[in-house]
């Protein structure tokens, strides 16, 4: 039997056993998935292998230090720096990136060029970089000035929440997406004046979070704009990380976790 589990802290509100049991089950594969609280990442590779797992997802907050036990990175992960999913090798750690492509299939059919995205953690690095393979521009804005350094380095304009306060009135942005944790609060991630600024120069709101009431895509919404929450990306991440651990095709795999996905919102 294969065993796959995710882990993260919190974890036990994660919806990811359910979808990867039920579909596994629906495609006749001889596999569990379960939930691990992990506290430390310190000592993960030993655990990994210990539990006998075959693969795994990474949650909050260690998607940046299991990247750097992983052997080899693949994909867009090399540049973002995080990983959500981890698959076995032989004795080898094999790390990807699914937050990336599960959250750009929202918007693939949209006509998007200028992005602004709110947060600098993991969530944001991995948006901002699938947004550049697209082609589309990409600014930064963090709350803090530490974790804009990433971005900076990597050639993106960056602003304070305090600067992008000065430039809100004279931009234009496509999208703006919230990849702060701000929603977990259902607090906004910037100040409400600066909000309504930039949302009226701009179209389509996106916020990470999901299943939950939240106050950014709220004022969005009055201001017309189209609101995306983060069900989606979660759904479609969770896709393509049980493509790479059963060697499958998306395709196979879509129609099951779609259905359970629908029963379990
Ligand atoms: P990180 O902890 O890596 O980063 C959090 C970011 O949010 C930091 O830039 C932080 O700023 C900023 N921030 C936190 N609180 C506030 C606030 N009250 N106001 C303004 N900025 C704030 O988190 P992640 O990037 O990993 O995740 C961000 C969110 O995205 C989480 O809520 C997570 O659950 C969600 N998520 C959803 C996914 C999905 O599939 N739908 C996938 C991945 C993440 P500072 O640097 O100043 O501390």
């Amino acid at each position: 039997m294969e065993l796959f589990a995710v882990f993260g802290n919190p974890i036990s509100h994660s919806k990811s056993p359910i979808l990867h049991n039920y579909t596994l089950y629906k495609l006749g594969i001889d596999a569990r998935y379960t939930r691990y609280l992990l506290q430390s990442s310190e000592n993960f590779r030993d655990l990994f292998f210990s539990l006998g797992l075959n693969g795994a997802n990474i949650t909050l907050p260690h998607k940046e230090n299991i990247a750097n036990i992983c052997d080899e990175i693949r994909g867009i992960a090399q540049k973002i720096g995080a990983v959500n999913t981890i698959v076995r090798e032989n004795d080898k750690i094999i790390g990807y990136n699914t937050d990336a492509t599960g959250f750009y299939k929202n918007i693939e059919n949209k006509n998007i060029q200028n992005a602004l995205v709110l947060g600098a953690g993991g969530s944001a690095r991995a948006i901002a970089m699938i947004l550049r393979e697209h082609n589309i521009n990409v600014v930064i804005a963090n709350r803090s000035k530490e974790k804009l350094v990433f971005f900076s380095d990597r050639c993106f304009k960056t602003y304070t929440n305090d600067d992008l306060k000065k430039i809100a009135k004279h931009n234009k942005f496509d999208i703006i997406i919230n990849a702060t944790s701000s929603s977990i609060n259902n607090t906004l991630p910037l100040e409400y004046e600066t909000l309504e600024l930039l949302f009226k120069n701009s179209n389509i709101a996106f916020d990470l979070i999901y299943g939950k009431k939240c106050k950014f895509l709220e004022l969005a919404k009055e201001n017309d704009l189209e609101s995306i929450d983060g069900s989606k990306m979660l759904l479609y991440q969770a896709i393509s990380a049980l493509s790479l651990f059963i060697n499958t095709d998306e395709e196979n795999i879509k129609p099951h976790m779609e259905y359970i996905y629908k029963i379990i919102q």
